[in-house]
């Protein structure tokens, strides 16, 4: 016998989400996926005033979107090194500063809608586990630091200290992370997409997109 468990981070905001009853038959926007990207999108669209239709073919806020850790991570997921390396400083330093105006308008926005998903703004701690993790672990902290990107590092003995662990050759922090739970937010930003004039359907799969001399017609199930 299977049960099944709803995870506590689902649960109830995620569930007691109520789509539209009826597919509208002509929309300015459709949005395929109800999840991060696209209630963003339907919350911008309508927030332009657009009325766009999301049609997300299972419940709102599942999938990756419902099951991630919710890390906010300053930056992009390589180090600040390897970015410059493989993008150019300029280019680095643009990316870095714009995950820091997005983390602004995460706040401003939840602040404003009163969307409640325990946005916290913590600090990162990343941890090397060997003496080369920690060389470029180091390298990284030094570029970060030469140009006023706020970061920290910890030798053995510092991070020692700081975890009570012996097994970490070094690590950075960075005081700039925050952490939330991405299924509340977007359950909060789709009741605002909606209050925007955007509508929101669960359970429909789109099952084809055709190209028409104007615009698009959209199959579902
Ligand atoms: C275990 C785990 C941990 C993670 N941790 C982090 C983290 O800490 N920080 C971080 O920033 N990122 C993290 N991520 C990545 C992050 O979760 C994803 O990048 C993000 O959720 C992607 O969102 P999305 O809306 O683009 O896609 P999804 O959440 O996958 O949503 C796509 C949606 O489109 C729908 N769809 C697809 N095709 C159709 C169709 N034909 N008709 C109707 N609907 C359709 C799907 O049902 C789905 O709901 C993690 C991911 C995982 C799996």
């Amino acid at each position: 016998m299977t049960t099944r468990v709803v995870s506590f981070w689902l649960n109830p905001q995620a569930l007691c989400f109520q789509s539209e009853q009826e597919l509208l038959p002509v929309a300015d926007a459709v949005v395929i996926g109800g999840r991060i990207t696209g209630i963003s999108t339907a919350y911008w669209l309508s927030h332009l005033g657009l009325r766009p239709v999301v049609l997300e073919r299972g419940e709102l806020s599942c999938g990756a979107t419902g099951r991630n850790g919710g890390h906010f991570v300053f930056g992009t997921n390589q180090s600040f090194k390897d970015s410059v390396e493989a993008h150019g400083l300029d280019e680095t330093l643009a990316l870095w500063d714009f995950t820091r105006q997005s983390a602004q308008l995460l706040q401003d926005l939840t602040n404003q809608h009163n969307i409640d998903c325990d946005l916290r703004f913590n600090q990162l701690v990343s941890l090397a586990m060997t003496p080369a993790e920690a060389q470029s672990l180091q390298e990284s902290c030094e570029l970060m630091m030469s140009h006023g990107v706020a970061v920290k590092y910890w030798d053995k003995k510092e991070v020692e200290h700081n975890t009570q662990c012996s097994n970490f050759s070094a690590a950075a922090l960075d005081p700039h992370h925050a952490q939330l739970w991405p299924a509340k937010l977007v359950i909060g930003l789709a009741k605002a997409a909606q209050q925007q004039q955007a509508h929101i359907q669960t359970k429909v799969e789109v099952q084809a997109v055709t190209r028409q001399a104007e615009g698009f017609t959209i199959t579902t199930n």
